[in-house]
């Protein structure tokens, strides 16, 4: 299993929880603002290095602590297949503050250690894989191309640990290319000077759209299968994915389409100074029954597509990395009729370890009883229960 043990300090409003986390499932209920989502947060921050919902770290780091200027702890016990002992992942954020004339000022730095060695983002990805299933999933339905970027990213770089890499380098390669972009409007940079980081950027640029290619041909049947397992026989999906730069044969010849557009858009990235062409700006599209539901799904049909998109997203990666991943599901079964909610269970049981937070232990306790752990949460603290609430 891929979580045994949970130790946070100072995280958000839980101050200080220490978990023995166990095989199989678990749910962690409570009331409202009591930390359940706060609970989730922090394992995923194991998985992929950051939250997914704040802002701005600081929020991370419990009120009380920021002015005493103690540290917020995440802590796992996690499993690695080359290891034969579990690996103790830490991610440590220290808020340091200052009053500035115009007011206070604050600095967040974080540290990543692996078995007390410092790690970037980038080299702890892969070693916790998790899928999230939250109740804002539906932004990955009807929501902006940026959103649908980033589950692909999410996916990949638990996938492959060189995917993480290059799309951070093809970001600074698209700052740069930006900046200079903008310096020759004003007439201050040469086009001799685009022609390295035009390299640069449509090395990383093609390998990234080759790779999300790669991956959208395992992921699609899979979300295809568990979309009709959901929905039933009526509804037929299909999910296309959009490549800024068109797809070649190979990583190779996408390289070449994408030089090719590149000299296409210079005269419209020439006046709009912003790089016109490349991953940043790709889309899949999803489609049911021919419609794009990007613009015509009904509320429980973008539900029922999100569910079956995170579902995917579980199967692709245990398929590519041999391993099932955990799950998370915060909140995700509200707003679901009874009937996809216990198809979702069953299909979540079968992975080897599951944390499920509710207000209402009652809709996934009906359908595990005994064959669950159950955990309160309430007040900061989170409280292993003997039987079935
Ligand atoms: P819901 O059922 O509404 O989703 P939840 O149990 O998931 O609630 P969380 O989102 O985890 O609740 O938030 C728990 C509480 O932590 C909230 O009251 C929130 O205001 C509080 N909180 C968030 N950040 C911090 C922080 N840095 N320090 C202290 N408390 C915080
Ligand atoms: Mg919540």
């Amino acid at each position: 299993m891929p979580l045994s043990r949970l130790r946070l300090s100072n995280f958000r409003n839980l101050v200080d929880v220490d978990l023995e986390v166990p095989a199989g499932v678990s749910v962690f209920y409570g009331g409202n603002a009591q930390g359940k989502t706060a609970l989730v947060e922090a394992v995923y921050i194991l998985a992929i290095a950051r939250s997914f919902r704040a802002e701005n770290e600081r929020e991370l780091v419990n009120f009380g602590a920021v002015g005493n200027g103690d540290v917020a702890i995440v802590e796992g016990l996690v499993d690695d297949e080359e290891s034969v002992s579990p690996r103790r992942v830490i991610v440590g954020y220290r808020v340091s503050g200052s009053d500035s004339p115009g007011g206070r000022s604050y600095r967040i730095s974080k540290e990543i250690r692996v078995d007390r060695v410092r790690r970037t983002a980038a080299g702890l990805v892969g070693l916790v894989h998790a899928v999230l299933f939250t109740a804002l999933d539906i932004d990955l339905i009807q929501g902006s191309p940026s959103g649908r970027r980033r589950f692909l990213d999410i996916l990949i770089s638990q996938a492959d640990p060189l995917y993480l890499k290059a799309l951070q380098r093809y970001q600074q390669v698209l700052r740069q290319r930006n900046r200079l972009l903008r310096m020759r409007r004003e007439g201050r940079a040469s086009p001799e000077e685009m022609e390295y980081w035009d390299g640069e950027l449509v090395k990383e640029g093609a390998w990234l759209t080759w790779r999300r290619h790669e991956v959208m041909e395992v992921l699609t049947p899979s979300c295809v299968r568990h979309h009709k397992d959901l929905s039933g026989d009526g509804e037929k999906l299909d999910l296309q994915y959009r490549p800024s730069v068109p797809l070649a044969e190979c990583s190779d010849g996408t390289a070449v389409n994408y030089r090719e557009l590149l000299e296409l858009v210079s005269a419209r990235e020439a006046a709009t100074a912003a790089t016109a062409a490349g991953p940043h700006r790709d889309d899949f599209d999803i489609i049911v029954n021919g419609l794009d539901m990007g613009a015509y799904a009904s509320r429980g049909q973008a539900r029922t597509l999100a569910l079956a998109l995170r579902l995917g997203e579980a199967e692709t990666l245990s398929a590519v990395r041999g391993r099932e991943p955990l799950l998370l599901l915060d909140d995700a079964l509200s707003e679901m009729d009874a009937v996809r909610r216990e198809r979702v269970l069953e299909k979540a049981s079968h992975y080897p370890q599951v944390l499920i937070t509710t207000t209402d232990p009652e809709q996934v306790a009906g359908f595990f009883g005994a064959g669950a752990f159950y955990f309160r949460v309430g007040g900061g603290q989170v409280l292993p229960l003997d039987g079935v609430p």
